[in-house]
């Protein structure tokens, strides 16, 4: 809070340039801080897309048309999305819809919207970008890796399996002015090695899966800042009995020769979570995606709303993704999966490694904006976080993960990318969706 005389100044300053400036006041409202849990009412009073001053409740003058009443609401920051693939401009206002002020694109190219986990080409993602960043369209701030490195040989990503291929890579990658790079699996240790070396030279961060059959603390320690999915390597590595083991190997319908790869995961939780802590390196779950698995029978989810926003391509894929699931025979198995994966967030959030709020959508079914929110509800619901737990890895997580000094709170001095809720995120995690307004830079692109 400021002294009085200085709150008083800036009030006789405000009030004379409300009639000309661009400032919104959100009036006596619960600010959430994030960091501890702590609820104060307040006003605040944005002025272009900057929060300009956060004071005593009712102690700002209201203007028609310049205001919106908080009484009763709760204010937090926007919230993130840390792992999308956009595959259509349609995609960037749903996020809005949803309270997502930023999200981070996974990657891929490709052409023609699909039911994928690919992203458009880099092109179309920097377009938007820019548009986005200078106010000409809406959307969330977007942070984009570009096409993604593998040794699976997929025509929508650059093949890195030798050291001149991960060299070429990295040109086209930073012609195309990504943010970061994404690297997929099956990548050759010699690789995988340039692609630390050159992430370095370029002062790029490389991020994404797992590349068998290596250790995640080497893959760690080479400088990967983040990594994306519970897949087989930690999963493996949290293991402990055969059986346990042996259950998780029929689930992902191992062969034999498979069954050699995981030898040196096994039982490897303790190096694994120090190598995390050795490299403040960052765990993106997502957990959605793994529970879209599960929801064949699930009407609400199928028929959910926003899918009619979706290009046809994308529902089209959903159906036949559904039909694969209700043919499953192994829903036990993925029953497992779901409970182990449950087990290790929750280990990880115990053991404070930072956790990013990721999605996945549209793969596997999910609503771009939507998904997010059921993100931090599994977090709670399944895997026994605290609210404010989950709300951290979709807000300051984020932030801190991208070295933003001026998002991720409601503070003065900050971006005004808000969400303002109708009820108390923290009784309710359920209660991010009770959204009555969404500003982003300053204005209302939401208000319900
Ligand atoms: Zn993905």
């Amino acid at each position: 809070m400021k002294n009085i005389f200085v709150l008083f100044l800036s009030l006789v300053f405000i009030s004379c340039q409300f009639e000309t400036e661009e400032v919104l006041i959100i009036s006596n409202t619960n600010i959430i801080d994030l960091e501890t849990g702590d609820i104060s009412k307040c006003d605040i009073l944005i002025r272009d897309s900057v929060i300009a001053l956060v004071s005593e409740a009712n102690s700002i003058p209201t203007y028609a048309n310049k205001n919106i009443d908080g009484t009763g609401y709760y204010l937090i920051p926007g919230l993130w999305d840390m792992h999308v693939h956009i595959q259509d401009s349609t995609y960037l206002s749903m996020f809005l819809d949803y309270g997502i002020t930023g999200v981070r694109d996974m990657g891929g190219c490709v052409n023609v919207p699909t039911d994928g986990c690919e992203s458009v080409c880099p092109e179309f993602l920097n377009r938007w970008k820019v548009a986005i960043a200078e106010g000409k369209m809406n959307g969330p701030q977007l942070y984009i890796s570009g096409t993604q490195l593998s040794g699976t040989g997929w025509p929508t990503s650059f093949s890195v399996s030798t050291k001149e291929e991960v060299e070429y890579a990295f040109q086209q990658n930073i012609r195309d002015q990504v943010d970061f790079i994404k690297v997929y699996e099956k990548i050759p240790w010699e690789s995988y090695q340039e692609i630390a070396r050159l992430a370095k030279l370029h002062d790029l961060d490389f991020v994404g899966h797992v590349s068998k059959p290596f250790l995640l603390s080497d893959i760690l320690d080479l400088g990967q800042k983040s990594i994306e999915h519970i897949r087989e390597p930690i999963l493996y590595s949290f293991t402990k009995d055969s059986k346990e083991l042996e259950n998780f190997m029929i689930a992902d319908h191992y062969t034999i020769e498979d069954r050699e790869f995981v030898k040196p995961w096994i039982n490897d939780a303790e190096n694994v979570i120090e190598s995390f802590k050795r490299n403040e390196a960052w765990f993106t779950p997502t957990m959605a995606v793994q529970y879209a698995r599960q929801r064949y029978n699930d009407k609400n989810w199928i028929n959910h709303p926003f899918r009619h926003k979706l290009p046809n391509s994308v529902t089209d894929g959903l159906y036949s993704h559904i039909d694969a699931m209700k043919a499953n025979k192994d829903k036990i198995g993925d029953m497992l999966w779901w409970m182990a994966l449950t087990k290790l967030v929750k280990r990880f959030s115990e053991e404070k490694i930072g956790i990013l709020a990721g999605s996945d959508a549209v793969c596997q079914g999910g609503i771009p904006g939507y998904s997010l929110h059921e993100e931090l509800f599994l977090m709670v619901e399944e895997a026994g976080l605290s609210p404010l737990e989950a709300i951290q890895t979709a807000t300051i997580n984020p932030c801190s993960y991208f070295g933003l000094k001026k998002n991720g709170k409601v503070h003065e001095e900050y971006y005004a990318d808000l969400v303002l809720l109708k009820e108390n995120p923290l009784e309710n995690i359920r209660n991010t969706l009770s959204i009555k307004a969404v500003i982003k830079y300053g204005k209302i692109v939401q208000l319900n």
